[in-house]
């Protein structure tokens, strides 16, 4: 088995999706965002998305049950059959035992969770002043650490840069309660199982990318042997 399949884990802010969009071109990883498909469910209106807005908007996580079916099937889709980058995936134990058991089923594997170590500090800051464009989320721009060249402009494509409706103040010290009280048991989860690797992400996203590029290269390597 050559293939990487890995978790991005960490606190909201923390950069994941900055390091997914990346890492997914590096290695031609499928990027998989619990997130961005709970938004694009919103956005369509569909009753999966009725369901999840409330939880989203108050910072809390969605039932499991919505989102454990929702990356089950994604995960058996033809493009992440060489393998796959989770981001926002699994939030607690229990999604982390549904996951084990899906890709089990599948005779696959975990490869490494990586995690992006930020303290809350800094996660204020990062988030209130995020903002993705709303044609693609996965072009993400900072107001002060990562500005588009044109005010509310997306670099990429010309279309306009938004706000998340939970990358508020109150919502998001909702959202850090819930990641150390439900997500963070996950670190010694993993760590547990010999699958966890650290990364300081207070610095730049270029420095974070190039220490986590050549921990997947090496692991690449491993795998082929
Ligand atoms: P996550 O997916 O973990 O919630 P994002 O990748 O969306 O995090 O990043 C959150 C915000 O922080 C974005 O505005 C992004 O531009 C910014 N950001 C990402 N990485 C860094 C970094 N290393 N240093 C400073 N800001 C960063
Ligand atoms: P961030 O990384 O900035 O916290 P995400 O985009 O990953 O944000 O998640 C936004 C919201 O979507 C979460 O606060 C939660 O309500 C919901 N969500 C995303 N992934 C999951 C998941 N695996 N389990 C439960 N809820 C989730």
């Amino acid at each position: 088995m050559s293939e990487l399949n890995l978790i991005l884990l960490g606190p909201p802010g923390a950069g994941k999706g900055t390091q997914a969009d990346r890492l997914r071109e590096d290695f031609g990883l499928a990027h998989i965002s619990t997130g961005d498909m709970l938004r694009a469910q919103v956005e369509q209106g569909s009753e999966l998305g009725r369901q999840a807005k409330s939880y989203m908007d108050a910072g809390e996580l969605v039932p499991d049950e919505v989102i454990v079916g929702m990356i089950t099937v994604r995960v058996a889709e033809s493009d992440a059959g060489d393998g796959f980058l989770l981001d926002g995936f699994p939030r607690n134990e229990s999604q982390a035992d549904a996951l084990g058991k899906a890709l089990g089923g599948l005779e696959r594997r975990l490869t490494a969770a990586l995690l992006i170590e930020v303290p809350d500090e800094d996660l204020v800051r990062r988030l209130a002043g995020r903002r993705v464009c709303v044609k693609s989320p996965t072009h993400i721009y900072h107001v002060d650490f990562d500005p588009p060249k044109h005010e509310d402009v997306c670099d990429q494509d010309g279309a306009r840069l938004i706000q998340r409706d939970d990358d508020r103040e109150e919502t998001i010290r909702r959202r850090l309660q819930v990641y150390h009280s439900q997500t963070e048991p996950l670190i010694a989860y993993y760590d547990r199982i010999g699958l966890l690797r650290r990364f300081d992400g207070r610095r730049s996203a270029d420095e974070v990318h190039a220490h986590i590029r050549a921990t997947v290269a090496t692991l690449r390597l491993e795998e082929k042997l």
